[in-house]
């Protein structure tokens, strides 16, 4: 059904380290007409009222902001720690090798704001499930997550959704 988006996206073999097949949407943001239907595809599946979208850095941003402004939502900023100017809440995940730590602004968003989070693919699941734990920890209510690509041989999308999270991706 998304074939078209399909076809805008590129396979990079060993990138960006030996082994690794990296899916690169930067081929799908420099096509006008792809670009379109990617934003409207995802404000197509958003369900119910949202008061934020959260991009994860940095792909993230783009399609929060693009998907945002017609759902009348604000975007919120989920960065790797240490980037952000104001106080911050921070949470911890695990990598292959070793760990990682994303952040968001701690007065970002009014308890029980309602927020759908948006990057551009899902793997294994860690960042998005960082994500999800950062905002439930700021008082969100996080029951939506999209995605432009899923890989999901890595089952990230089955673990998120196990946290209670509906998730949408447009290409497999
Ligand atoms: P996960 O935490 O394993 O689900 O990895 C997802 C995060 O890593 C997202 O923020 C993606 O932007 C990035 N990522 C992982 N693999 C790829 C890829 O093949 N292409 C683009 N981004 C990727």
């Amino acid at each position: 059904m998304n074939d078209d988006l399909t076809a805008l996206i590129r396979t990079i073999p060993d990138f960006p380290k030996p082994g690794i097949a990296f899916r690169d949407i930067t081929t799908l943001l420099l096509s006008p007409a792809g670009l379109a239907a990617t934003v409207e595809r995802l404000v197509l599946a958003t369900r119910g009222r949202v008061d934020l979208v959260a991009g994860i850095e940095a792909r993230g941003f783009l399609f929060a902001a693009a998907v945002a402004v017609p759902l009348n939502a604000g975007v919120l900023l989920i960065r790797k720690d240490g980037k952000l100017p104001g106080a911050t809440i921070a949470e911890d995940y695990a990598l292959e090798y070793g760990q990682d730590r994303i952040a968001m602004h701690a007065d970002a968003c009014a308890p029980g704001a309602r927020v759908l989070l948006i990057d551009d693919l899902i793997a294994t699941g860690g960042t998005a499930r960082a994500a999800v734990r950062l905002l439930r920890k700021a008082g969100a209510v996080v029951e939506q997550a999209q995605f432009v690509v899923d890989l999901p041989d890595l089952g990230g999308a089955d673990r998120l959704r196990a946290e209670g999270i509906a998730v949408d991706a447009l290409v497999a």
